[in-house]
């Protein structure tokens, strides 16, 4: 991606090297099941993840919320400053599609943390992934989580993580829509199979919405970078992920959708630019 010398976002929260703040509600997770199956899969005990989670224990100790003082506005290290400029991107596309239909658009906050996190949706560890939580309007990002995109994902590239950003993003258009209200509130009366159902089709809207922010990107974009967006999406859907923990494919239990399910509504928004195509509420998926 052509991403030096762009703006860079004033909307970042640079809470790395921070102990976790606290306050409290419902995160969207992107992935925390999957990931906690890889954390058995890897060796570790999800039951101790769970209890971090639930806690504070085991890892970096909830503490008092620690005194002001976070540095707010672009980062001064390269990843830091790329996550900045992917954020400012977005905050013109999602500006300009918001105007255009007589609405402002209020950008998000994004929090970069190390290990865990405190949001008004808990404490969560990184090991949750990236994730937005509503109740703040903040998407929450250890950036180390790239990492992981690269080596245990086999993702790796500027763009797959520019997408991870933009999909959190699209959470935040889905709730200033009103679209993940109207959803958790049919949750609450859904059967597991239902809610899982649910999950999905919101999952893939934020995907296919990532997709949408590619398309006005594209004087960012260079060869090779729609390929890393595709291949992120693919190696982070709920099948592929099933496969590789060595667990029987189960479509009922899917929370995020297939890895051909994501690869196609990332695809579906980067094609049209056009939030429009992004219904996945309607039919089939
Ligand atoms: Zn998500």
């Amino acid at each position: 991606m052509k991403w030096r010398g762009r703006r860079a976002s004033s909307n970042v929260e640079d809470r790395r090297g921070r102990s976790p703040m606290v306050t409290r509600g419902v995160p969207i997770g992107c992935g925390g099941l999957v990931l906690l199956l890889l954390f058995a899969v890897l060796g570790g005990d999800p039951q101790q993840l769970l209890d971090v989670l639930d806690q504070g224990g085991g890892g970096p100790t909830a503490s008092a919320p620690s005194a002001g003082g976070v540095p707010q506005g672009p980062p001064a290290d390269e990843l830091g400053e790329f996550a900045a400029v992917v954020l400012a991107d977005t905050e013109e596309t999602w500006g300009e599609v918001f105007s255009r239909q007589g609405v402002r658009y209020r950008p998000p906050v994004l929090v970069l943390f190390s290990d865990a996190v405190r949001s008004a949706c808990g404490l969560n560890s990184a090991a949750v992934g990236p994730f937005y939580c509503p109740a703040d309007q903040k998407v929450y990002l250890d950036l180390s989580f790239f990492d992981q995109l690269e080596r245990r994902f086999g993702a790796p590239g500027d763009f797959a993580q520019a997408y991870v950003i933009a999909h959190e993003v699209g959470h935040h258009v889905q709730n200033q829509l009103g679209i993940s209200g109207r959803v958790d509130s049919l949750r609450r009366r859904s059967s597991e199979r239902e809610d899982n159902e649910l999950s999905v089709r919101l999952e893939l809207q934020a995907d296919c919405l990532a997709g949408v922010w590619g398309y006005h990107a594209r004087d960012l974009l260079e060869p090779g970078d729609v390929e890393e967006g595709m291949r992120a999406a693919a190696a982070i859907g709920d099948d592929t992920l099933q496969r590789q923990a060595g667990a029987r494919v189960r479509p009922e239990s899917w929370t995020h959708g297939s890895s051909a399910q994501r690869v196609e509504w990332l695809q579906r928004g980067l094609r049209s630019g056009d939030p429009d195509v992004c219904d996945t509420f309607e039919g089939r998926l």
